[in-house]
C-alpha cells in the first residue's frame, strides 16, 4: 500500500480516536480542552527531545520534595543500566519501580502507607508494555515488592488479580509472606493521622464522613492507639505512589508503577494505578504514568488521554503540559512520559523526578 495513504489513514483513525477521548474529558468535568490552547505553565514541567537510544524517567509521587530526587536518579540510573545491559523496555521500568519500592522515602513497597485502621497495608502496581499487555494487582497486601507481582501476572491470562486472590497468588509465585513495613512508614501514618484529627484533608474528603463508613474488620483506632506522644513531632517530608516509563534502544516502550494508595482509605479502595488506561498506558508511540488524585484521574482517563495526545504529533512534554492544563487545579496531578521525540514531566504540585539515558 502507498505510504502516503497509510500515513493518511493513520491520522484519520488518530483523529476518530481523539475525539472521543477528548469529549470524555469534557464529560469528565476536566474543564479545559486541549483545542483550547497550551494552558498556563504546571508548577513542575520539564522535559526535552532526545530522538534516539534509551530513555528512563522516574518520578516519586506527585508532592514530593526535591530533595527525593536522589531517589529517583538512582532509579532512572537502574533502569537505564538495565536498558544499556540488553533488557527489554519492561524490564527496566520493573527495575527502576522497585529500586523505588525498596527505598522507605516513597508511599509504594517498603514506604507504603498505613491504612487508616494503623494495621493494614494494601497496595496496588500496574505496568504496561508498548505492544498493549496490561497486568496489575490491586489491594495486595503481605508483598514487599507488588510490582513483580504484577510482572508475574502479566505472564497469565489475566490483566487483574485483586485482594486475597492476588495476596495468595503472589505467595504461590515464591514471593516471601511479609508485611512491608519500615520505621518511616509508621512515622508518616502517626503524622497523618495527627492532621486527620485536626481536620485537615484534602478537598474530596472534607464532607466525607470515613468514621461512618469505616468498613475494617478492626474498631476504629482511639488516638491514643495512634498517636504516641512524639506523633505531633514533624518528620521529614516523604514522597508519595512511584513511577517509572522507559524507552529501549530499539524504540520500544514501557511502564510500571506502584502505590500505597491515598490517605483517607477505606478497607478495600483502589487508585487508578491498576485501572486500565488510568494510571498507566503504553504504546508503540510512547509511555505515561500518572500520579495524584486517584478517583479524578480515573474520570479523566488521564494516562490514555495524554498517550493519545503523543499519538497525534504532541511532544511528550507538550502533552503533559495539557494534561496538567486539562485537570481541575485542586485535585493534585503529576505525568512522566516518555516518546519518539523525547521525554516530558509535568506536574500541578511539586514533584520529584529523575531521568536517565542519552543527553
Ligand atoms: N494515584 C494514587 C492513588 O490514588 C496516589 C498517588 O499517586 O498519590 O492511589
Amino acid at each position: 500500500m502507498n505510504i502516503r495513504k497509510t500515513t493518511i489513514r493513520r491520522r484519520a483513525a488518530r483523529t476518530l480516536l481523539i475525539v472521543p477521548a477528548l469529549f470524555c474529558l469534557s464529560l469528565a468535568g476536566c474543564g479545559r480542552n486541549p483545542d483550547d490552547g497550551p494552558g498556563p505553565e504546571p508548577a513542575t514541567w520539564a522535559g526535552s527531545a532526545v530522538a534516539d537510544g534509551l530513555l528512563v524517567v522516574t518520578h516519586g509521587g506527585v508532592g514530593s520534595p526535591p530533595e527525593l530526587a536522589d531517589g529517583c536518579r538512582l532509579a532512572a540510573d537502574t533502569g537505564a543500566a538495565s536498558l544499556g545491559a540488553g533488557a527489554p523496555a519492561l524490564e527496566a521500568a520493573v527495575a527502576a519501580a522497585v529500586a523505588l519500592e525498596n527505598d522507605p522515602r516513597f508511599n509504594a513497597g517498603t514506604g507504603a502507607n498505613i491504612r487508616l485502621d494503623g494495621r493494614t497495608i494494601q497496595m496496588d502496581a500496574a505496568l504496561m508494555s508498548g505492544d498493549g499487555r496490561f497486568a496489575a494487582v490491586a489491594v495486595i497486601e503481605r508483598v514487599r515488592n507488588p510490582v513483580l507481582v504484577a510482572r508475574e501476572v502479566y505472564e497469565t491470562p489475566h490483566r487483574l488479580l485483586a485482594g486475597d486472590g492476588a495476596t495468595r497468588f503472589a505467595h504461590a509465585m515464591g514471593f516471601a509472606d511479609e508485611i512491608p513495613s519500615c520505621p518511616e512508614a509508621e512515622a508518616k501514618h502517626r503524622r497523618r493521622i495527627a492532621r486527620l484529627l485536626r481536620g485537615e484533608t484534602s478537598i474530596d474528603y472534607r464532607n466525607f464522613d470515613w468514621r461512618k463508613a469505616w468498613n475494617y474488620p478492626a474498631p476504629i483506632p482511639t488516638p491514643a492507639d495512634t498517636l504516641p506522644p512524639m506523633a505531633a513531632a514533624p518528620g521529614p517530608e516523604t514522597g508519595d505512589t512511584i513511577g517509572a516509563v522507559t524507552r529501549a534502544a530499539d524504540g520500544a516502550f514501557a511502564v510500571a508503577l506502584s502505590t500505597g494508595g491515598t490517605s483517607i482509605t477505606l478497607d478495600g479502595r483502589v487508585g487508578d494505578v491498576p485501572i486500565y488506561g488510568c494510571g498507566c498506558y503504553a504504546g508503540p508511540d510512547g509511555a505515561v504514568a500518572c500520579t495524584g488524585f486517584g478517583e479524578q484521574i480515573i474520570r479523566s482517563m488521564m494516562a490514555r488521554t495524554v498517550y493519545v495526545l503523543m499519538e497525534n504529533g504532541m511532544t511528550a512534554r507538550e502533552a503533559v503540559r495539557r494534561g496538567c492544563a486539562m485537570f481541575p487545579e485542586e485535585y493534585s496531578l503529576g505525568l512522566i512520559a516518555v516518546g519518539r521525540e523525547g521525554w516530558g514531566v509535568g506536574a500541578n504540585r511539586q514533584m520529584a523526578y529523575g531521568k536517565a539515558g542519552a543527553r
